[in-house]
């Protein structure tokens, strides 16, 4: 299931103004998210983008007690970065803000979308043109920014990212690292180490 829910990125990224921001606009396909890790002197800032179906199995708004129970515990998770990221202690990076965001794309039959984004379709949908609200596909993408301050920017070499063992439906994550310079890295469960340029 391939649907492009083009993500607004954070201003940090864009503001970097490098070939790499150019294509930061993260595909929704489920089992893969996008990392960006942005260090700026002692500023460090990090956004991870994932369709919600990698993290909670589904992406329909919470409808039962344990799908709302699952959102919650999700929630106060991902407020910790230490929950999913590693970083090394030498850097004394130390959180200073986190803003959790949610991006949710709903298809309706004989409507296109509820609003105006770039879309492309793997499939066209027939345009009926009937009074019908059924929902034919929603799709969620689940957005997290961190920001830190760190004391010593130049020990920050690397970091582990813990996401695979917490979220098995996450089987691919591309990270855009830009630090003394940038780089793509692939991660998966086999290859959980982020390294800065
Ligand atoms: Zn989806």
């Amino acid at each position: 299931m391939k649907h492009a829910a083009k993500l607004v990125l954070p201003l940090l990224i864009a503001a970097s103004g490098s070939a790499l921001a150019e294509e930061s606009l993260a595909p929704h396909v489920h089992g893969e998210a996008l990392l960006q890790v942005v260090l700026d002197n002692q500023e460090l800032v990090i956004n991870l983008n994932s369709p919600a179906y990698n993290l909670l199995g589904f992406e329909h708004a919470p409808q039962t007690d344990e799908e709302q129970a699952l959102v919650e515990n999700l929630d106060t998770n991902m407020r910790d970065p230490q929950f999913w990221l590693e970083l090394p202690a030498d850097a004394n990076c130390s959180l200073s803000r986190v803003s959790l965001g949610q991006h949710v794309e709903t298809t309706k039959q004989g409507e296109a979308h509820d609003h105006d984004h770039d879309h492309e379709h793997e499939h066209e949908h027939e345009h009926e043109h009937e009074d019908n609200d059924q929902v034919l596909s929603e799709h969620r993408d689940l957005a997290y920014e961190y920001h830190f301050l760190c004391a010593d920017p130049d020990q920050f070499d690397q970091a582990q990212v813990k996401l695979f063992t917490h979220f098995p439906a996450l089987t691919s994550l591309h990270a855009e690292v830009i630090g003394a310079s940038q780089s793509l890295q692939e991660l998966n469960a086999g290859n959980t180490l982020l390294k800065m340029p």
